[in-house]
């Protein structure tokens, strides 16, 4: 549960599920200061399959980062289901980074001691209110939505990187979240595979309704999708 509290009426004016308002977020890099996003507004619907599009260096990584609240901004507003990002305290944070929001990385994340099943078991086990039975039956349903429950007991360093992939969306879709961020997930991929991991992410999408926005640079992939959010010099264009 959410304890922030929110204190003015304005909070609660936004509709959209997502909404940032002139999100900035500048790096220090040596002496050089590096302007990552310059005043970017974008807004997500529930349920939406959106692809973030923009070459190298555009944004897209430090936008996923804040939009996964794994980051802050410096400046600007981040509404999630009309709570102000902004001002959540860190357990709070803790809460939505953990239960709303799943986060697939383009090299899979995947702890190389532990079994496929634990790896998917990681993020249940900080939810307390999951009892074991539940935490392994939605393991097991997880498995089976990314068609991988004949691999539950092997290490990941003996799965290729599609069928990796495939752990890190069911380790993503664990915890029931309603946003799922993907950052360029099929990048380490070959085509036939990054097609095959398209459409389990769109058939996810259609079953559960979770919103997805994923990063990419590969243009192949837009006919794949209803919404293309594209990015340049840290602003969507
Ligand atoms: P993309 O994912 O589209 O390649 P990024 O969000 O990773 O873009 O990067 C945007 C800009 O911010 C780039 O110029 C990048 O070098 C810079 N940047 C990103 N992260 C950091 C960081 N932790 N420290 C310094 N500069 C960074
Ligand atoms: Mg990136």
């Amino acid at each position: 549960m959410l304890t922030t509290k929110l204190n003015t009426p304005y909070d609660y004016i936004n509709m959209a599920f997502i909404d940032l308002k002139n999100i900035k977020k500048t790096y220090q890099l040596g002496e050089t200061q590096i302007h990552a996003l310059r005043g970017l507004d974008l807004s997500l619907n529930k349920g939406e399959f959106a692809s973030l599009i923009g070459p190298s260096g555009s944004g897209k990584s430090s936008l996923l980062h804040i939009l996964g609240a794994i980051e802050q901004v410096d400046q600007g507003e981040y509404f999630f289901n009309d709570i102000k990002v902004n001002s959540m305290n860190d357990d709070d944070l803790s809460v939505l980074r953990n239960e709303k929001i799943g986060f697939i990385f383009q090299s899979f994340h995947l702890v190389p001691v532990l079994t496929v099943f634990e790896n998917i078991e990681l993020p249940l086990l900080i939810q307390k209110q999951v009892s074991q039975k539940e935490r392994t039956d939605r393991i097991l349903s997880a498995l089976e939505s990314v068609k991988m429950q004949d691999f539950k007991n092997h290490p990941p360093n003996k799965l290729s990187g599609g069928q990796r992939q495939r752990i890190a969306i069911a380790r993503a879709l664990v915890t029931k979240p309603s946003l799922i961020l993907a950052d360029e997930p099929t990048a380490n991929l070959d085509s036939e595979t990054t097609h095959h991991i398209i459409d389990l992410l769109l058939k996810i999408n259609q079953e559960t309704k979770v919103t997805f926005l994923f990063s990419t640079h590969d243009e192949k992939l837009m006919n794949r999708v209803d919404r293309h959010i594209r990015i340049q010099d840290g602003k969507i264009i």
